[in-house]
């Protein structure tokens, strides 16, 4: 999970030229406030306090909020979190007010972080945050994770809601971390059926994983009817993986992301966990194309990293058959079966009542925290909105129902 990974990526984006095919941006970091939008206070505060210097005197929150082995505190810990969390919620904003029709935030997709505890590395859940900001606009948003991690902060954040379906491929066994996510976790209550797991076996190779993967998401997309979707783009259910035992190549992982692309839904993309840095950037840098619709060559471009790149200095360095596939035809044809007939149960895209949307946080921050570009948005959206509700600071928007069925998304501003 270093950093480094993200310098990597940018560098092999950069070197393929890819900046020129998409606007990039500098988000401000998430303030406290928009953190708590989900996680709990006194862990907010938490996070804000632990250095390594203080860490021995708050023992007692170390277990309570799970910090420790797997999730160490650092140096500048709240401040690495509020980076990638101010990320993805600036990409959902940009979804919400549709100036763009994809966003990317690599640096994001920290699928097991829990309302009051970290996990897995994950302090802050910038996919949670993110997607209840797409929650404010969009009726339905479908979470879809390629980790070879169970997605379970996403999961149990959602599992009462009928809005939010998630769909998690990963690795399920006794011994693999989180160590949930099997077939019958569906959701509960009003959620019951809008959560569906895909629990794989070591050393899944392409063929299967992609047609596992279509067979289930076309009718999921079909059937839910998502006015949005969040996909989560972990690289370490790649093949050659320190920690992952799947053997994926990098087109098939980035087949996922071109597959889920075709619908033309607004789209977030977000990373992950990925623990051999070099195919992380890789794999990053394949999907930063397909997502902008580039062809790159196989050819790495020449960068300040070049040597990380060594042997083949290709995009797509031979990663798979490294470990023997466990999963059997039948025991796929099992798990899509299975989820074709939790399916039928959805009954159809729930509706969403209409109801006056509160105006956003970002709206309320102090002009110091907000950032040129969001005051233009937010000026751009005042401009364009007609019969403007003075109660709500010209963002008063409202879904019109009406205008939503046959999956059209359009939210009118009043
Ligand atoms: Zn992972």
């Amino acid at each position: 999970m270093r950093p480094h990974r993200m310098e990597l990526t940018n560098q092999l984006v950069l070197g393929y030229g890819l900046h020129e095919k998409m606007s990039m941006h500098a988000p401000r970091k998430a303030t406290e406030e928009e953190l708590r939008q989900f996680h709990d206070a006194d862990y907010v505060d938490f996070l804000k306090r632990v250095t390594p210097k203080n860490a021995q005197a708050l023992t007692k929150d170390w277990t309570k909020f799970n910090v420790g082995d797997d999730c160490p505190v650092f140096h500048d810990v709240f401040s690495f979190c509020q980076q990638y969390a101010g990320a993805s919620l600036a990409a959902a904003r940009k979804l919400a007010n549709e100036s763009t029709d994809i966003a990317i935030n690599w640096s994001g997709g920290l699928h097991h972080a829990k309302k009051g505890e970290a996990s897995g590395f994950c302090y802050v859940n910038d996919i949670v945050l993110a997607i209840l900001e797409l929650l404010r606009y969009h009726p339905r948003v479908l979470y879809i994770d390629i980790d070879i991690h169970h997605g379970d902060g996403v999961q149990e954040a959602f599992y009462l809601s009928n809005r939010v379906l998630t769909v998690s491929f990963h690795k399920y066994a006794a011994d693999f971390f989180p160590g949930t996510g099997n077939l019958s976790e569906i959701g509960s209550d009003l959620g019951k059926y809008f959560s569906l797991n895909v629990p794989l076996q070591d050393g899944i190779d392409d063929e299967s994983y992609i047609s596992l993967f279509k067979a289930i998401m076309e009718p999921t997309i079909t059937t839910f009817r998502p006015s949005s979707i969040v996909l989560q783009c972990g690289a370490d259910s790649l093949g050659c993986d320190r920690l992952g035992t799947f053997n994926l190549s990098i087109a098939a992982h980035g087949e996922c992301v071109r597959f889920i692309k075709s619908f033309g839904l607004p789209l977030l993309v977000l990373g992950g966990g990925g623990y051999r840095q070099s195919s992380v950037a890789r794999c990053w840098t394949y999907e930063t194309g397909v997502l902008a619709g580039v062809t790159l060559p196989d050819e790495l471009p020449s960068n300040n990293y070049y040597q990380f790149f060594a042997p083949d200095y290709h995009l797509h360095p031979p990663l798979t058959g490294q470990i023997q596939n466990l999963n059997t035809r039948q025991s796929l044809e099992r798990i899509r079966v299975t989820i074709r007939e939790k399916l039928r149960y959805l009954n159809g895209a729930p509706s969403v009542q209409m109801q006056e949307i509160p105006p956003d946080l970002g709206g309320w921050l102090a002009d110091e925290v907000r950032t040129r570009e969001e005051k233009d948005e937010d000026e751009e959206g005042a401009e364009g909105s007609e019969n403007k509700d003075p109660e709500m600071g010209g963002r008063g928007e409202y879904f019109d129902l009406e205008e939503m069925t046959g999956g059209r998304k359009r939210t009118r501003a009043f």
